[in-house]
């Protein structure tokens, strides 16, 4: 049984998680539930699930929350508000597993206190290892935590290498669809819509990731990611782009011998590998069937870096390390967070990111702990709607 504390649970992860839940009660225990403001969605899945706390980021909702509570005094949850309560939800020490699925850095500090409090984390929140990865990732070795993948081409790579010798491992090959814009040229971009960015092909996510996957930013987080989860240069990973999002990504060793994880596009599975780890669940999805498509006719190509920059800007972030990765990240942030409220264009995103990102490359540090990783966040988020006249 994994008693869980959900971060981020009326998202898009967050909400699949409790379908594991529900689907297994015998299997896992809600303790704690945190959201940045779906207070509606937060109630229902007090009802349902019965944590012990509960913690919503925006202040005024958490007590709108407490208020409507007060009206059914047979419910008993602890309501919490801000960063505060998101580490206290974390740190209960009824929960032994940490479910973060919060969008964007601001997931990076309830994950670090929950590593450093001895908890097991089932990681979705790849902005958390970009910005901090270099920080999370010694102290989980330090800590013997289990850190398990939730991000699909990451739970791929990891189970590809389950019982593998880490010194076999050659390249990690990372499947991405190529989003909705695959194919398009810089001027077929410049006037795209925020309703056509956020209709992805194949996958079905949160605002901030589908435009991330339009703009294959998606990827280059993953990049990094990738690099901190297994150790591995961004060097020794390749970015292949396959439309059909059935190959969840691929290994290859030393031998030669390449491996691949596939199935259907659906946060269903990595949640369930990483929450019966090392156990396996048993099957929610619809069986794979190899001889109907998307399954029978399998592409591979490769990115057009020329159209999509954003790809190779988080290659280099993730060569020079510091605190670029977080200053790329948290510029992207903002610019992604300005497209989707419809204040810039498509390409605003990426012109934003590089200025930010350039402007800081001369004051990178190698040496550096949460607080800067968190100090040149909030700067950059800064910079980046500076920049943007927001
Ligand atoms: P989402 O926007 O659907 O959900 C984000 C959740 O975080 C919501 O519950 C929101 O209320 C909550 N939240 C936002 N700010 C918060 C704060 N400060 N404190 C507490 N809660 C806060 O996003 P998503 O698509 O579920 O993605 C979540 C994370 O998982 C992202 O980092 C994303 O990159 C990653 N991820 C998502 C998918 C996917 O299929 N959706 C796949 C792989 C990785
Ligand atoms: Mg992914």
């Amino acid at each position: 049984m994994r008693r869980l504390a959900v971060l981020g649970s009326t998202g898009s992860i967050g909400t699949q998680t409790l379908e594991v839940v529900r689907r297994n009660p015998s299997d896992f225990e809600v303790v704690s539930l945190t959201c940045g403001s779906n207070i509606d969605l937060l109630f229902e899945q007090i009802t349902e699930f019965s944590p012990l706390a509960v913690s919503v980021y925006d202040e005024d909702k958490a007590i709108e929350l407490k208020n409507r509570l007060k009206t059914h005094p047979q419910i008993s949850v602890d309501v919490y508000y801000g960063e505060q309560g998101d580490v206290t939800c974390a740190l209960l020490p009824e929960a032994d597993t940490v479910l973060g699925a919060i969008v964007g850095v601001a997931g990076l500090k309830p994950v670090y206190e929950a590593v450093k409090a001895g908890k097991d984390i089932a990681l979705a929140n790849k902005e958390t290892l970009v910005a901090g990865g270099d920080i999370i990732m010694p102290l989980v070795k330090q800590t013997g935590v289990s850190l398990l993948p939730v991000d699909s081409e990451h739970c791929a790579i990891w189970q590809c290498l389950w019982g593998e010798r880490k010194d076999n491992l050659d390249r990690i090959l990372i499947t991405a669809s190529g989003g909705p814009f695959r194919g398009y040229s810089r001027e077929q971009l410049a006037d795209v819509t925020v309703e056509r960015a956020l209709a992805h092909p194949t996958w079905k996510m949160g605002g901030k990731i589908t435009i991330d996957s339009s703009t294959m930013m998606n990827k280059g987080l993953e990049v990094i990611e990738a690099s901190h989860l297994f150790d591995i240069s961004v060097d020794k990973i390749d970015v292949v782009v396959h439309p059909q999002s059935v190959v969840h990504s691929m290994i290859r060793l030393k031998d030669g011998s390449v491996l691949a994880q596939m199935g259907k596009p659906s946060m269903i599975l990595p949640i369930m590998v990483a929450l019966y780890y090392p156990d396996r669940g048993q099957m929610l999805l619809e069986e794979f069937d190899p001889f109907t498509a998307p399954c029978n006719c399998l592409t591979f190509e490769r990115c057009d870096t020329g159209v999509f920059g954003l790809l190779d800007l988080a290659y280099d972030a993730g060569r020079k390390k510091g605190l670029l990765p977080s200053v790329m990240n948290a510029a992207n942030e903002a610019a992604v967070g300005a497209f989707l409220e419809g204040k810039i264009a498509f390409l605003d995103i990426e012109n934003t990111v590089r200025k930010v990102y350039e402007e800081y490359e001369p004051r990178n540090t190698k040496e550096f702990g949460i607080d800067d990783v968190l100090g040149a966040s909030a700067e950059a988020f800064a910079r980046a709607k500076e920049l943007l006249g927001l």
